[in-house]
């Protein structure tokens, strides 16, 4: 008889638990979660004719955007995720990005990308 009673108010704590809000941030780029050591903003209209908007991205994932693209080609094509997603270098590096884990960063690429080129 108590039983039923006390189940029902662990359940009623659980879901007012205020300390809910470590919920994962989920790169719209890549779309897994990012550790908070790896957090990156990015605008998606550099200097922003409007209001500044931004996405947070893997920062390995910020940073192949602004590998590929030059703000101005940012600003005026690539100004969406979408958009930088229907770039065929940008799916390529989301399927290679997909196979690492979440906090995968690597500092330099240059050593192995350039020595295949
Ligand atoms: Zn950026
Ligand atoms: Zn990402």
């Amino acid at each position: 008889m108590t039983g039923r009673i006390k189940r029902k108010n662990i359940l009623a704590m659980v879901e007012l638990s205020p300390l809910q809000h470590d919920s994962p941030t989920v790169c719209p780029l890549c779309d897994r979660n990012i550790p908070k050591t790896q957090i990156d903003a990015h605008h998606l209209i550099p200097k922003s004719q409007r209001d500044t908007e931004t996405v947070l991205l893997h920062r390995i994932c910020h940073r192949q955007i602004h590998a590929l693209f030059k703000e101005t080609e940012l600003a005026r094509q690539f100004n969406t995720v979408d958009k930088l997603k229907s770039y065929e270098e940008i799916l390529r590096f989301i399927h290679w990005i997909k196979q690492k884990p979440d906090d995968f960063f690597e500092r330099s690429r240059k050593s192995h990308r350039l020595k295949s080129r």
